[in-house]
């Protein structure tokens, strides 16, 4: 039995050829291509193999590891203070949500890379009148559909609303995945997404690209802007520039355990000073991560009116 519900199950598509799924038992099927997708654990697998990286038989694998497995216990690291800091979305995300709410008494909300809670969303998630669908290509604990961003599986403007926070680094083509959220939104919905500029490699293979303030408003062009800039400041980004450069140094594995630690220890400060760069102009140049919101648009924004909209320091 999934867990997806049943106002929301009407708007499900497959995710390859777009047409409507029938839900039969621990499965759905497409009528149209004859795609099967599993449910396991309660949560369906919606991955469009032939253009994922992903395939159903790993996504299922993991749900059926993370259903029989307990927590992971709370490292001794996770103890020291974050070289990380989001000075933004906290905020944000208040915006976000009377945004919402002022297009519809329970506007519903597409989640992508929502594992876990993001960085500021614990008020948001408490505006119950927000109806969420939260998914990712991973297991956790907020999980509710397994799907893959290049191919999500809703009809067209089935959402109020999209949330895609630090993500869109670590999809192959963030481009392709921006058309799917602009495509399964309603005419006036609306997106909120978070993306690094200057931030190491992290998550392993799967970090593939980074966007500079105007790469990332180039990003939404099909979306009127409501509110764009920095959420992560240069002060995170200089952190972990030291960080990332003193692990170059070396592959061993304790050093680097060493490094982490060190760097951690006194660097974390940096990422306060932000507080006081978030609106400057050089942060523009030099910032960790950008936010954008935005409203779905039929209008694209010119390559000549986005240049207008630099708003660095030469
Ligand atoms: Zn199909």
């Amino acid at each position: 039995m999934s867990v997806i519900a049943a106002d929301i199950a009407t708007s499900l598509r497959c995710p390859g050829c777009q047409a409507p799924v029938q839900e039969r038992p621990n499965k759905y099927l497409c009528n149209q291509c004859q795609a099967i997708y599993p449910v396991v654990a309660g949560i369906p697998v919606f991955i469009h193999e032939p253009r994922s990286a992903f395939t159903i038989k790993e996504c299922a694998n993991g749900l059926t590891a993370a259903a029989s497995s307990s927590p992971a216990p709370r490292r001794w690291r996770d103890c020291l203070p974050s070289i990380s800091g989001n000075h933004g979305s906290e905020a944000n995300f208040e915006e976000f949500a009377q945004l919402l709410l002022s297009t519809s008494p329970r506007p519903r909300v597409l989640v992508l890379g929502g594992r876990i809670l993001g960085t500021g969303m614990e008020a948001f998630v408490k505006h119950a009148e927000i109806e969420l669908v939260e998914t990712d290509v991973c297991p956790g604990p907020r999980v509710k559909m397994i799907c893959d961003a290049h191919d999500v599986p809703f009809a067209d403007g089935t959402f109020d609303g999209v949330i895609i926070q630090a993500v869109l680094e670590h999809v192959c083509d963030p481009w392709r995945c921006v058309e799917e959220i602009h495509r399964v939104l309603k005419p006036q919905g609306l997106v909120y997404a978070e993306t690094p500029f200057i931030q190491q490699v992290h998550g392993g293979a799967w970090d593939f690209t980074r966007f500079t303030d105007l790469g990332h408003r180039r990003l939404f062009r099909r979306f009127e802007q409501v509110s764009r800039g920095a959420c992560c400041g240069p002060g995170m980004a200089l952190a972990w520039s030291f960080q990332y450069f003193l692990l170059s140094l070396t592959e061993n594995k304790w050093l680097r355990g060493c490094i982490r630690i060190g760097t951690e220890l006194t660097t974390f400060w940096l990422k306060n000073v932000d507080h006081f760069l978030m609106h400057t102009r050089g942060t523009q140049d030099a910032a960790s991560g950008f936010y954008f919101i935005g409203r779905r648009s039929d209008i694209i924004l010119s390559d000549r009116d986005l240049i207008k909209e630099w708003r660095g320091i030469i």
